[in-house]
């Protein structure tokens, strides 16, 4: 093994990473002369650059931000010839600004291959595309942490024209989903508290007053149950806080959560 100033999971400063391998600010692929490994970065924050994770593989874009990427005169060669070469490859990964989480030395593990991914002006372009395999493992990711990534590049997409999105859509289409390995902090709720505000109801949901919109495969009225305070606010997993709604509806207290609607259900939930 070789040079090795982390611990694998050390989150760390872009300043801290650079001194601690000697490399300059030069992007996501920086060779470290004086300890001759190479530190790959893989940021997530930058929507437009695609790394993705398949269980225990990172395939990791290659280096070039405008025009079709090459492996001559750039460390996409140094990338491509590492396992004859046995430089040691270290990766670093982005989920927020600014921390650099180290996943250790990584092996490249399968054929290095080319594929269209949009470049810096959004035009479709050859990247070449790296299976590189953490020796230690896959990372584990927390959900909270990936539920941000998501809303921010969401929030880039919505900036984007129609034609911009369409050209950045076809070329991040892909037939394989990428799979994370997520660990997630749960709140339980309580199944019985749940069927029975659903049974309450009587087929009918508590918000719009209308009829459940189809019945499940059992032939029951298809509600869903809602708590009124959200268990994530701190709301309690009671009767009184829970209510039988159609999925319109719920739907709507999710992304909408309007304080008329909320108070409608409280009001209609205060004899209990
Ligand atoms: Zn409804
Ligand atoms: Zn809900």
């Amino acid at each position: 093994m070789g040079y090795s100033p982390f611990k694998v999971g050390d989150v760390v400063t872009n300043e801290v990473m650079r001194s601690a391998f000697r490399i300059g600010n030069m992007g996501g692929m920086c060779k470290s002369n004086t300890y001759n490994c190479l530190v790959l970065i893989s940021d997530h924050t930058k929507g437009l650059y695609d790394d993705k994770w398949y269980g225990t593989e990172l395939h990791y874009t290659g280096m070039g931000q405008e025009g079709d990427q090459t492996l001559n005169g750039n460390q996409n060669g140094t990338l491509y010839n590492s396992r004859t070469s046995g430089i040691e490859v270290h990766l670093f990964e982005v989920i927020d600004k600014g921390e650099y989480t180290y996943r250790g030395v990584v092996k490249l593990t399968g054929k290095p291959y080319q594929e269209i991914q949009p470049d810096k002006n959004k035009n479709p372009r050859k990247v070449w595309m790296f299976p590189i395999t953490p020796i230690t493992g896959a990372p584990e990711y927390s959900k909270e942490k990936l539920d941000e990534v998501h809303v921010k590049l969401e929030a880039q997409a919505e900036k984007m024209t129609l034609s911009e999105l369409e050209t950045i859509a076809k070329a991040r289409s892909s037939k394989e989903p990428s799979i994370k390995v997520v660990t997630a902090k749960q709140r339980d709720r309580d199944e019985f508290v749940a069927v029975y505000t659903k049974k309450r109801a009587k087929g009918i949901c508590q918000l719009c007053g209308q009829p459940a919109p189809f019945r499940d495969k059992l032939g029951n009225p298809y509600l869903e149950s809602h708590h009124i305070v959200w268990l994530s606010n701190g709301g309690e997993d009671t009767i009184k806080n829970s209510v039988a709604l159609c999925p319109n509806c719920h739907k709507k207290m999710h992304v909408v959560n309007d304080p008329n609607d909320v108070a409608k259900l409280k009001t209609l939930n205060s004899t209990l």
